[in-house]
């Protein structure tokens, strides 16, 4: 239902959950379950409890009416006690069961949903410095370990610790020194579970950490398949692939071999505990300490006590792996989201555009400065493109504009107001980004066009962006029109014509500033002229910034800014440029001369 959804993740802080003591932190992660995770863990102990209890009326049976011959408590009540004892002991697990389940998942759902919803709010800077697949990898693989982790082992350790009290209470009952025969490789136990814990735990973090690696050379071959292909490069990603996966699988045998040494380790001990106590027992009935049901009773009970230790060894080892998850997880929650609503200044209306760069400087993290004493104007509706080389920092300065980083020197003004005063959410309304490739979802061509809109359109209109943008003719001749779906699981769309369903989107979104990357330079000429009519009819009146590869598309620019290394280092328009000894017009002349010498190969010259 999507309105609980919705209030689970008002309600819910996950950063709250953060902790250096991982144990108090997944603890924390449990808020709104505790109950139900309380009452799961008592359920069971009602079940043990029944099932030590059975016990105590076998000894009962066995002393007092089989062999004292005591008929005071008939045989059909004792055969009830049984039945009662044994639908208590199901019944109760079967309650526990549920409710672990319910709230497992429940917790789950909600970190994943918190999760996807903090990536969704992570700066650029984050993921420019983040693998995909590794993020991919902490909120699935993860996110499952700590269901497993709330499942079965937190509920589990609560459990066999509750269990050992009341077995060894009862045993301490029919006999102290019994109880104290039964416990005392506890330490062993507890040693070896805490020195193993300690293995596992480097073993999984180490392995996790290759199972990323391992999703995010996946992932990146995926998405880069096209150019895989186009450098015959197989046999090299093959490779890559093959490594990274024997790398997981030392890793893998690495954390199965530690673990199938430890439990035939605390499966011997174990089973040596209960040796001893079985002869310490019957050297007790022999000496008529004790008696023949006491020591039927025991011989039942002392298992019972040895199994929860067993598996409190196991789950002590078993939890390292949530601790791992646990942290892996929190590495992303700690990182600070980026408020789309920072900034004093919103206007109720639409910006008008004018854009002014005072020295403004920028450098990525750490880095060396990639954009250096930058200053340049441009009124409303002007058209500025930049020009440069590949690294020459075109696309930081565009992505200054949205405010997807923020200058680190100087300063930069819209409308005469300081940039970062606009609040990011308002900013990305007013600037529109046609991408050189552009990403389409899954989805269909309507979806996509009105995707970002935030408001409802009609069918006219979406047509309308269409046809400004020349793909309504194309979107037509697909069988189901504007439904049809996008990508895997319907039609592949050219480059050009998935850049004309970008331009349409836009067109509707209608932003006061415009970002495109000129990318007609890699279509055929029919569809560059179709871009060429969309794009102009999305830059009217709109304040432009154009990356350009060619000049031809930038020759009307008001104002043509030549970057290298950070630097503005020309300026002016196409004529002027021309006239001035540089970059510009070296660029101009190399590709003229490529121009001509293509008509003249292409006219059999
Ligand atoms: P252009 O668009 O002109 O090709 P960019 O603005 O993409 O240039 O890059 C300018 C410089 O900044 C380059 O040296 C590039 O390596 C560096 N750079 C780009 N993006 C990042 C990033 N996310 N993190 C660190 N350095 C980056």
């Amino acid at each position: 239902m999507a309105v609980s959804s919705q209030s689970i993740q008002q309600n819910y802080d996950l950063r709250k959950a953060i902790s250096t003591n991982r144990l108090i932190g997944l603890w924390r992660m449990l808020t709104g379950y505790r109950l139900k995770y309380t009452a799961a863990t008592l359920s069971l102990v009602v079940s043990a409890s029944a099932r030590m209890l059975t016990f105590q009326l076998l000894r009962y049976f066995v002393d007092n009416i089989f062999i004292a011959q005591d008929h005071h408590i008939g045989l059909p009540m004792i055969a009830a006690g049984f039945i009662g004892l044994a639908l208590m002991d199901g019944g109760f697990s079967f309650i526990s069961g549920r409710l672990s389940a319910q709230s497992s998942e429940s917790v789950t759902r909600r970190l994943r949903n918190y999760l996807f919803d903090h990536i969704q709010h992570l700066p650029f800077a984050y993921h420019d410095q983040t693998a995909t697949g590794d993020l991919i990898e902490r909120c699935t693989s993860d996110v499952d370990t700590l269901r497993r982790f709330f499942s079965d082992q937190a509920i589990n350790a609560g459990r066999v610790i509750i269990l050992f009290i009341i077995n060894f209470t009862a045993i301490y009952q029919l006999n102290p020194k019994l109880a104290g025969i039964s416990i005392i490789v506890i330490p062993v136990i507890l040693v070896v579970s805490i020195l193993f814990f300690n293995k596992i735990f480097k073993a999984y973090e180490a392995y996790q950490e290759q199972e990323a690696v391992l999703s995010t050379t996946l992932q990146e071959n995926l998405s880069g398949v096209r150019v895989v292909k186009a450098f015959a490069r197989q046999p090299y990603e093959i490779s890559k692939f093959d490594k990274d996966n024997w790398e997981k699988y030392l890793r893998g045998k690495k954390l199965y071999v530690l673990n199938s040494i430890f439990w035939p380790i605390s499966d011997t001990i174990c089973s040596f505990q209960i040796l001893v106590g079985l002869y310490f027992g019957a050297m007790l009935t022999i000496n008529h300490e004790i008696t023949i049901g006491t020591y039927i009773a025991y011989a039942g009970m002392v298992i019972l006590v040895i199994f929860p230790i067993r598996n409190l060894g196991r789950l002590i080892v078993d939890m390292s792996t949530g601790l791992v998850s646990y942290g892996r997880v929190m590495e992303i929650i700690k990182n600070p989201r980026e408020s789309l609503e920072d900034g004093d200044y919103l206007p109720d209306k639409d910006v008008v555009g004018a854009i002014s760069f005072k020295n403004v400087g920028f450098e990525y993290e750490g880095d060396h400065k990639v954009l250096d004493d930058i200053s340049f104007e441009c009124q409303p509706g002007q058209v500025i493109a930049l020009l440069g080389s590949t690294g020459s920092g075109k696309t930081t300065l565009v992505n200054l504009l949205p405010r997807f980083y923020e200058a680190t020197h100087g300063r930069i003004t819209l409308d005469g107001i300081e940039l970062n005063r606009y609040p990011r959410r308002y900013l990305r309304t007013q600037v529109g980004i046609v991408e050189q490739e552009p990403f389409l979802f899954s989805r269909s061509i309507r979806e996509n066009i009105t995707y970002g809109v935030g408001r409802e359109v009609t069918d006219e209109e979406v047509e309308n962006a269409a046809r400004a943008a020349s793909i309504h003719a194309v979107i037509m001749s697909f069988p189901n029109g504007y439904g049809t779906l996008v990508g895997e699981r319907g039609v592949t769309l050219s480059g050009g014509q998935k850049q004309r369903v970008a331009i349409a989107r836009t067109l509707l979104k209608n932003p006061r500033i415009l970002i495109l990357d000129d990318s007609t330079s890699s279509v055929d000429t029919e569809t560059e002229a179709d871009i060429r009519s969309a794009l102009d009819n999305l830059m009217i009146d709109r304040t432009t910034f154009i990356i350009a590869h060619r000049i031809q598309s930038i020759m009307q620019a008001d104002l043509i800014l030549v970057m290298d290394g950070g630097h503005i280092v020309q300026r002016g328009q196409h004529n002027g440029l021309l006239q001035e000894e540089g970059i510009y017009r070296q660029i101009f002349n190399i590709q003229t001369r490529i121009e001509d010498e293509l008509q003249k190969e292409i006219a059999g010259v």
